[in-house]
């Protein structure tokens, strides 16, 4: 099982990732809790540069797909081949939103790139956590550890919000998830969900 988590800057998607996590490993099922960007020493490199600086779109698309082909090799399809689950924090749909949806870029283009450099489009599911943008834009705004994206105006997060629903509604791996409820009523629905 690969399993993502998708949506806005601080609808919960770590906390739900982590929680998700410890209950695998309750259930003794072996497993991989890893994020995106990031997610292997090479990709985490690019990661810092992407929360850095703001590069041109298509730079960042590519650089978004450089740091997940570190991350499909060295991470995601190893632990996959042991056959153990992986849980991530955001993959190809915050490509699609951020660099498709918000930056204009072609999505048909998005998912060449992917198919030529043989990494999965399509993970078994997707929980995309939606909540009020206000909500999430305070508490993105709020957090200790603040990077370039926790700045950017509302309507920067309205189109990948929009985003985010329209891919919703293009393959029956997604789940829209409303997020603005408990960590624990989110948590027990992306279970029922699974198990
Ligand atoms: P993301 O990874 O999507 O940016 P986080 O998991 O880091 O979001 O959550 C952002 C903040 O909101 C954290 O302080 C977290 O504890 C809090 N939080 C997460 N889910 C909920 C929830 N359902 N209700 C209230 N606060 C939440
Ligand atoms: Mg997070």
């Amino acid at each position: 099982m690969f399993i993502v988590f998708e949506g806005i800057d601080g609808t919960g998607k770590s906390t739900q990732a982590k929680l998700f996590s410890e209950a695998l490993t309750r259930k003794n099922i072996p497993h991989v809790l890893t994020r995106e960007p990031g997610g292997s020493s090479a990709a985490e490199n690019i990661r810092s540069l992407v929360l850095q600086h703001e590069f041109l779109p298509i730079t960042e698309l590519l650089l978004m797909i450089a740091a997940r082909n570190e991350h499909w090799n060295a991470t995601i399809q190893p632990a996959l081949q042991r056959g153990e689950w992986v849980i991530c924090d955001r993959y190809i749909d915050s490509t699609r939103a951020h660099q498709g949806f918000e930056a204009g870029i072609d999505l048909g283009l998005i998912n060449q790139l992917h198919e030529l450099l043989r990494i999965p489009t399509k993970s078994d599911h997707v929980f995309i956590l939606m909540l009020d943008i206000d909500v999430a834009l305070g508490r993105a705004r709020s957090r200790a550890q603040q990077d370039r994206y926790d700045h950017f105006d509302r309507p920067y997060y309205e189109k990948i919000y929009n985003g985010f629903q329209q891919l919703a509604a293009t393959g029956k791996h997604y789940h829209l998830i409303d997020a603005n409820r408990s960590i624990e009523d989110i948590h027990q629905e992306i279970l029922s969900v699974i198990f």
